[in-house]
């Protein structure tokens, strides 16, 4: 496929909807975007399920095919995608993360439209061209499609557990090491770098830190920033054409906790520890990033997590490990066992 190096691909989700009163009018608003309901399909989880879905939606949207996520595995995708009927043209993703992320793999797979109805502003997969599916050992992120259509309820995504809006925000302000480390490859490696889509991720990066504080303290206009924050690294990365403005060394290092640590926490919030180690390498403000984290409620330490320090300490060695292709700042660097320690202790992570 040697056409795709001859061209730069943007791949960006076609329609965006931010508002209230969104899920309770879904009919109105798939028949203004010539969506038939009688050719749609529901992806949710099984908590989304009794606590939104089967009390928001209208009975004509309910009575249609209904497939319960509870896993963002091969085993699970490979079970859903037996029962999908064939006379399915769009597939709604109605849920957290993992919901999301199997149903978009599973569209693209068949070949099927795309609808993002995220529940949680828990991670950047809202509306970017990834999904993240994990094997027996780890998650692997693929490239599919974006999706057709975002919808976000703001009266949803507000009430959505503390814990998954603090994460969130480690992962919009994971884009400060990921985009430094973008440029790095770039500088160091010749890698494609593109400006806009870095400084779109940036973007991001900086209003999320600006209303940390009001995001922690469950503010609606500080939750919409975050929402927006997370599609637009989504539509970063499609514009870059790959994940590089919004996963570097923080992301590395998350991976590597999946991996070699005895516990986990989510996603955003490893990433967003990872963020504080790694824009200490990078020799960045890391105490500004750690306390726009505490300003939100995430984690910023070991204990937050919940996870051992030696695990902590490991995932700093053997993070490089998990992408040896994708160079970052732990790439460049000498990480020995008392260097991990040192950057570990330093920035009050351990
Ligand atoms: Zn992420």
């Amino acid at each position: 496929m040697t056409i795709d190096r001859k061209f730069h691909w943007m791949d960006l989700p076609y329609h965006i909807l931010i508002g209230k009163e969104l899920i309770s009018n879904l009919s109105s608003i798939l028949d203004k975007l010539n969506i038939p309901i009688d050719e749609i399909s529901f992806f949710t989880g099984p908590n989304i399920y009794t606590k939104i879905f089967s009390r928001y939606l209208s009975k004509e949207l309910i009575s249609r095919p209904t497939y319960i996520v509870n896993e963002a595995t091969w085993r699970q995708i490979e079970v859903l995608e037996r029962k999908l009927y064939d006379d399915i043209r769009f597939i709604i993703g109605f849920g957290g993360g993992k919901t999301i992320d199997v149903a978009k793999f599973i569209a693209f797979r068949n070949k099927i439209e795309f609808i993002s109805i995220p529940t949680a502003p828990s991670h950047d997969g809202i509306a970017s061209q990834f999904a993240s599916i994990k094997d027996k050992h780890r998650a692997y992120s693929y490239k599919v499609k974006p999706p057709y259509v975002v919808l976000v309820d703001l009266d949803i995504i507000v009430k959505a557990p503390k814990r998954l809006i603090s994460s969130g925000v480690g992962d919009a302000l994971a884009k400060f090491t990921a985009v430094a480390d973008w440029r790095l490859a770039h500088e160091e490696k010749g890698e494609y770098y593109g400006e806009y889509a870095a400084n779109l991720a940036l973007l991001g990066a900086r209003l999320v830190s600006k209303y940390s504080r009001g995001i922690g303290e469950g503010d609606e206009e500080s939750i919409r920033t975050l929402v927006e924050a997370l599609i637009s690294d989504g539509v970063a990365a499609g514009i870059a054409g790959s994940s590089r403005p919004c996963s570097g060394s923080e992301h590395l290092f998350s991976h590597a906790l999946d991996l070699y640590a005895s516990k986990h926490a989510l996603h955003g919030e490893q990433v967003g520890v990872g963020t504080i180690l790694m824009s200490y390498l990078h020799d960045m403000d890391w105490r500004y990033i750690r306390q726009r984290l505490s300003d939100a409620g995430s984690p910023i330490n070991y204990k937050d997590l919940g996870i051992p320090k030696d695990d902590i300490i490991n995932a700093i060695i053997y993070a490089k490990r998990v992408r040896p292709e994708r160079y970052t700042i732990l790439h460049k660097l000498n990480i020995t066992r008392s260097y991990a320690v040192e950057i570990a202790e330093k920035t009050m992570v351990i």
